[in-house]
């Protein structure tokens, strides 16, 4: 726990990983931070041209139309590096502001070693995180009585939506969702595939998945010409064309650490208050079903995705790819984890 004021911030989802950052990726560039009021000064003082998009009360860094990086990204370098908002000094963390803040791992960085997940040594009761001094130092910085306000709202959501699902006769606890569901944990199968996955390209660039893959800008995927389109793309804006493949329509074959994986990986899904908050939002659309079903539905839509987008990355790496390894499952997490904490909820993001 790191508290400051009254707030405290559970810490256990970060036990057991390790994060450098690799000065070749830029990844979480290819954005649009958030900027609060006094970073807003302290930016404009250091980089008087740095260009604001304002929506509602909030203001954001902006980004290079057509799907480019952050307008302060310049040879790879922040041009603000001493005065980056918020969420630059923080990732690859993340905090949820729910019933408590919870800061989980953006596994999507490939700065974060992986491994923890297949050796069920991530979250409670793992080793000491290594690696993110600097990044929950920003953290507990912002800790206090601003952040207590827009706690005490979103739980005041949160109690909203119980209510309503409870009326319903379709709520149930977090803990024992978790339990239930953590005995025997819903896997992907042939109902999940091919799944209604990413958008297409004419979308707007920027709301295609990402990855890092080596290149000097992120990978995006789109839905394209019947399979799905992978494209490089560039800090200035636009996209080149890597290759085409066509996703799995049934679930693809796994290799046992792969699968030790994806498992590991659903279980920290299924840990992250943002999950289970995203997922009871969206019940309030549908009519039937309790929490545990609509959470059993979702990591199965989680895993179904990691593997489709793991085994088009297989696919366009080497080929027609039999067993996906544990390699190939990595690629996948890292190329669905941060859709996923940008879902929607009843909470908020510190
Ligand atoms: S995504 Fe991770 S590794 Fe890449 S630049 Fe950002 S913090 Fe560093
Ligand atoms: S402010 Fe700097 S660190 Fe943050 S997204 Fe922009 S270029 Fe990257």
């Amino acid at each position: 726990m790191l508290a400051r004021g009254s707030e405290l911030l559970d810490l256990s989802l970060l036990r057991g990983f390790r994060y450098a950052c690799r000065p070749d990726c830029g990844l979480c560039c290819y954005a649009e931070p958030r900027v609060e009021p006094e970073e807003e000064r302290r930016l404009t003082r250091l980089v008087p041209d740095a260009t604001l998009r304002h929506r509602g009360r909030d203001a954001f860094l902006a980004s290079r139309p057509d799907g480019g990086a952050c307008s302060l990204l310049a040879s790879h370098r922040c041009r603000a590096h001493d005065a980056r908002p918020h969420p630059c000094r923080e990732f690859p963390l993340t905090v949820h502001v729910g019933r408590r803040l919870q800061a989980t791992v953006v596994l999507s960085c490939p700065g974060v070693e992986l491994g923890p997940l297949a050796a069920g040594g991530a979250g409670e009761g793992a080793p000491a995180p290594v690696g993110f001094e600097a990044e929950l130092s920003a953290l507990g910085e912002r800790l206090g009585p601003a952040v207590d306000r827009r706690a005490a709202l979103a739980a005041r959501r949160g109690r909203k939506v119980e209510a309503r699902l409870r009326e319903e006769g379709r709520w149930e606890d977090d803990a024992f969702v978790r339990t239930e569901l953590g005995h025997v944990l819903p896997l992907p199968g042939p109902a999940d595939f091919p799944v209604e996955d990413p958008p297409e390209r004419g979308d707007g660039l920027e709301r295609l998945p990402l990855y890092f893959d080596h290149r000097p800008g992120p990978v995006a995927i789109a839905r394209a010409f019947g399979g799905w389109e992978l494209l490089e793309l560039a800090p200035a804006g636009g996209g080149q064309t890597l290759g085409l493949a066509v996703p799995p329509d049934r679930p693809p074959g796994v290799a046992p650490e792969g699968r030790r994986l994806l498992e590991g990986y659903l279980r920290y899904a299924l840990a992250r208050d943002s999950f289970l908050a995203s997922v009871q939002l969206e019940m309030l659309e549908r009519a039937e079903g309790t929490v545990r079903e609509w959470v059993g539905e979702a990591l199965r839509a989680l895993g179904a995705q990691l593997l489709s987008r793991a085994a088009v990355r297989a696919k366009l790496d080497r080929g027609e790819a039999e067993l996906l390894s544990e390699r190939d499952v990595a690629k996948g997490i890292r190329a669905v984890d941060q859709d996923w904490l940008d879902r929607r909820t009843w909470g908020d993001r510190l």
